[in-house]
């Protein structure tokens, strides 16, 4: 694997795929694994719609 010089890591939200072109995306964290999510989602995922 090549190595990449600059991490070009794009936060897409993981519920509906948005990217932070689109909207305003944050840093999460589930499971201890990083998510993005977008202003748009987290409020359900707070109030755990699902
Ligand atoms: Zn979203």
């Amino acid at each position: 694997m090549a190595e990449s010089t600059s991490k070009n890591e794009k936060k897409i939200c993981c519920v509906c795929n948005a990217t932070s072109d689109e909207k305003v995306i944050l840093q999460a964290e589930e499971k201890g694994k990083e998510v993005g999510v977008c202003v748009h989602c987290l409020p359900m995922l707070i109030h755990g719609a699902h």
